[in-house]
């Protein structure tokens, strides 16, 4: 088939906007009349710092946060990667002021001797450090798992396990009275949408919500299948982090939104020698914030060509949506909403997985039931659909069943097509 005859629902890498792809074409073979391309350039050309800050800097528009609060980071190794920087990174800064603490606490009498601290610092760790998981969906399982393989499961308190409430599976998000936060985390984390369960936070959790004079929980999040689908209160984070691969751009990078707090000057990281006294793992340098964030994302080779698609997609966006999110995030929903009412509407066919309550915008996760066999019923499902062009729609391995991913380049028609497929489908 054409590519223009194609809706992909596939689950990412998604389909990216054919313009987009048209001028990154061209832009392989030569950059604007350079007789270079863009993924031949150096990344440390002046047009590669053009392609990164423009990148960085519409990003802060269409998702209205302030760039003088935030850093914007283009990261490598995936979404999987930014599991492990957010705990490096964070715990990092919990161990910078726990020391600065500490230091003050013991400089106040005589003053402290290293050996003083030191043996201050490890109490306040042995007895104080703890890092927050809600555990909503597979993604957020796995950082949870990467945090107690690299941090230790002493340190690494799961909030809440969904699976618990709905009969071993995800599907539902824990009501936030029995969540079992630490005292002080040095983050909370969760995943704002589980890309293979079809789960998505309805809003910010209004118990991590910063309190009236500011204080309050460091929350993390990983967005990598909804950012850029709806408005989300950035203020309320210290970390947000998504590969680019679903609604941004092409696979090869994340990004990484972090509050300048935790940055010089305001804040360093401990030195690797303190880290090592205390027992805690030590970051691998191009997972260090601090340090990309110092040379603007250029610490090391950084592909200049994903962050140009990611910058030409952010372009888009800006024309389609002059005034930012808000008018994808009311297209996304009626779309989401064509698709979910279709399936509902047939009750005897299908069954959507995720509970009501919890139903992702972006992943939409349901079984087959018609017939009574679900096996037959979904190859036949995927069999149909792929026969006239609605592609990529077979749920993730792990689970299996269907998952129609509806993200930024499903334009409304390819909403309304699948809708009515799932219409005949099931009277057929
Ligand atoms: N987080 C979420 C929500 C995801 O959907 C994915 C991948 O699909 C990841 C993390 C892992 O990303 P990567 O494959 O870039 O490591």
């Amino acid at each position: 088939p054409a590519r223009a005859d194609i809706t992909y629902f596939g689950a990412g890498p998604a389909a990216l906007p054919t313009d987009v792809l048209e001028t990154a074409a061209q832009a392989l073979l030569d950059y604007q009349g350079t007789g270079l391309g863009i993924a031949e350039h150096s990344h440390r050309s002046e047009l590669a710092a053009k392609i990164i800050n423009e990148a960085k800097a519409d990003l802060a528009t269409y998702l209205d946060f302030s760039p003088e609060q935030y850093e914007v980071l283009f990261m490598q190794g995936g979404g999987t990667g930014e599991f492990a920087a957010s705990m490096y990174n964070l715990v990092g800064a919990w161990v910078s002021r726990q020391h600065a603490a500490v230091q003050k606490e013991l400089g106040e009498g005589a003053a402290a001797d290293e050996a003083q601290v030191l043996a201050a610092l490890r109490q306040r760790v042995e007895s104080g450090l703890k890092v927050d998981y809600i555990v909503t969906g597979s993604w957020s399982l796995k950082a949870y798992q990467e945090a107690v393989r690299l941090l230790g499961p002493e340190y690494v308190n799961l909030v809440c396990d969904a699976r618990t409430i709905n009969d071993g599976k995800f599907g539902k998000i824990p009501d936030e009275s029995t969540w079992k936060l630490s005292k002080d985390a040095a983050y909370v984390y969760f995943c704002d949408n589980e890309t293979v369960d079809g789960v998505e936070f309805p809003n910010f959790p209004k118990i991590l919500e910063p309190k009236e004079d500011g204080t309050g929980p460091i929350v993390v999040s990983d967005m990598s299948s909804n950012i850029l689908s709806r408005r989300i209160p950035v203020n309320n984070y210290s970390l947000l982090f998504f590969g680019a691969q679903k609604n941004l751009g092409c696979t090869g990078v994340a990004v990484a939104i972090l509050k300048k707090t935790f940055l010089p000057p305001t804040l360093s990281q401990p030195s690797p020698a303190l880290l090592r006294k205390l027992a805690l793992p030590i970051p691998p340098i191009v997972l260090q914030y601090e340090i990309i964030a110092k040379n603007n994302s250029l610490y090391n080779t950084l592909s200049i060509f994903d962050v140009y698609i990611a910058g030409q997609v952010l372009k888009k966006l800006l024309a389609t949506f002059p005034n930012g999110v808000d008018g994808q995030q009311a297209l996304a929903e009626k779309k989401a909403e064509l698709i979910y009412s279709a399936l509902e509407a047939h009750p005897e066919a299908y069954k959507i997985v995720p509970d009501k309550s919890a139903r992702s915008k972006m992943n939409i996760c349901f079984r087959v039931i018609k017939g009574g066999n679900v096996d037959e019923a979904e190859k036949a499902f995927l069999k149909e659909s792929t026969a006239i062009n609605l592609t990529g729609l077979k749920g993730h391995r792990s689970v299996g069943g269907i998952r129609a991913s509806n993200y930024n380049s499903i334009p409304l028609e390819g909403a309304e097509k699948l809708a009515n497929f799932i219409h005949e489908f099931a009277k057929a």
